[in-house]
């Protein structure tokens, strides 16, 4: 069975972490700490902001991450009405796509998602120079205005079936908060040559992986993966 964040209890039992998930230095006694909503709660609405996943952070490290705060009410607003006042107004359509991604740096926004996800399974620091891959829902354009090569690679095909197969027999770590509107699942893998363990990652929300039907005429989800040894179960 898969480590699960999906009860408040579970949530709070999450939150206890020596750690801050960003820096991964451990907490001293006197250090200035603050919660931080995983992910941003300005990403949902009023009504979906119970109960969320909080980890303890660095209080310098928190306003470090209010930049990163800005983008995702960007993305909330986007997800929500299908554009964003966020300068260039954009909208999520066609047109809009690489504008809009521009201003959202969409692989930064979801490696904060899964640093804090690892953190919380595991109690275990994922520093963000670890080897990975991502694709995300709001869909690469290259400069001719058409959908980035990276949007087709074979791997991610090969990522989503081994989540969706593992999520079927309840093998996935999961975290499932905010009235259901932000979901995470981590898998295990090894490569095919037996050598180099590696996490498989799911994120949705707000079902954002619909943003991608009117760019790729499919549902493209947020799926990747990051390379390094399978942590040992916490204590
Ligand atoms: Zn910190």
């Amino acid at each position: 069975m898969g480590r699960s964040v999906i009860t408040r209890k579970e949530a709070r039992r999450a939150k206890k972490l020596s750690f801050c998930y960003h820096c991964g230095g451990a907490f001293k006694p006197g250090d200035c700490l603050d919660d931080d909503h995983i992910p941003p709660r300005t990403a949902f609405q009023n009504k979906d902001r119970n109960w969320p996943l909080k980890l303890p952070v660095h209080e310098v490290c928190n306003s470090n991450l209010s930049a990163s705060d800005e983008q995702f009410k960007h993305l909330g607003e986007l997800l929500r009405d299908g554009q964003t006042n966020q300068p260039p107004h954009t909208k999520a359509c066609e047109s809009g796509a690489y504008t809009l991604l521009q201003g959202l740096p969409m692989k930064g926004m979801i490696c904060r998602l899964v640093q804090a996800c690892h953190a919380a399974f595991y109690q275990h620091w994922l520093p963000l120079e670890t080897s990975n891959s991502c694709l995300s829902p709001l869909v690469q354009m290259d400069q001719s205005g058409h959908p980035a090569a990276e949007n087709h690679y074979p791997q991610y095909e090969h990522f989503c079936d081994l989540r969706k197969f593992n999520a079927r027999i309840g093998n996935v770590d999961r975290v499932e908060t905010c009235n259901g509107q932000f979901r995470c699942h981590i898998v295990w893998a090894y490569t095919d040559d037996k050598k180099t363990p590696f996490a498989v990652f799911g994120i949705d929300i707000c079902g954002w992986h619909k943003l991608s039907k009117g760019m790729l005429s499919r549902l493209q989800g947020c799926v990747g993966h990051y390379e390094m040894p399978i942590p040992r179960s916490p204590a």
